[in-house]
């Protein structure tokens, strides 16, 4: 899951980052709203942590042209405004939810899980593939109904592979959805996280399949 980050304090934007990276989101951040406008246009996101005091181009204005795009992208507005008509303007924007600041991490980490469970396939945070099955908000995976032990990144292949279930996946896009701009990937990240999980789901007959020179695929459930 990818989250955008548009704020334009750094140790605020430094500390958000690294809190929701800890919780195995991939995190991006702008300092401004014109960038932030820019880098919406052409990237998809799961979801964007705005603040309203932005230099450039204000947050509101920013949503708004957002809005305007066609795109539903979850909006949290996060800011130190806490005025009434701020936040009926937020809303009315096309905003998706308000955080005042302060606040505290378990609180906005809450909110950002709702939003995105909001976000995907009708609110469920379900998935399932067979013997598989994947709670995306709780982040954790069974099969056959187990607890299956993977690792944050590992969770995090499965999970695009089984949102994206029957389609071919390539390691681009699993790049930039498990990782933030400025992150290290290692060449063979991707095919490392992959090898693994197919060791750990081919006893149970989930198969990942490599398609040459375009990417992975989940393979449909023999017996679905
Ligand atoms: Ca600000």
């Amino acid at each position: 899951m990818r989250i955008l980050i548009v704020e334009d304090d750094p140790v605020l934007a430094d500390g958000l980052t690294r809190s929701l990276r800890q919780s195995d989101y991939a995190v991006d951040c702008v300092s401004d709203g014109a960038g932030a406008d820019h880098v919406l246009a052409s990237q998809a996101f799961d979801l964007v942590i705005l603040d309203l005091g932005l230099p450039k181009l204000d947050g509101l204005e920013m949503l708004r042209r957002v809005r305007r795009r066609g795109s539903r992208v979850p909006v949290l507005i996060l800011t130190a405004r806490d005025t009434l008509e701020d936040r009926v303007k937020g809303l009315d924007l096309g905003g998706d939810d308000y955080l005042t600041k302060p606040f505290d991490l378990p609180e906005l980490e809450a909110r950002v899980r709702a939003l995105i469970r909001r976000g995907q396939s009708g609110g469920s945070s379900l998935l399932s593939h067979g013997a598989l099955a994947l709670d995306t908000s709780g982040r954790r995976a069974t099969l056959n109904g187990e607890p299956l032990d993977l690792s944050g990144r590992e969770l995090g292949v499965l999970e695009v592979l089984m949102l994206r279930s029957g389609r071919v996946v390539n390691k681009e896009q699993l790049t930039e959805q498990l990782y933030g701009w400025d992150e290290e990937v290692g060449a063979n990240a991707i095919e490392v996280y992959v090898h693994r999980l197919r060791k750990k789901l081919e006893p149970a007959g989930v198969s990942i399949r490599t398609i040459r020179g375009l990417g992975y695929l989940l393979e449909k459930p023999p017996h679905a």
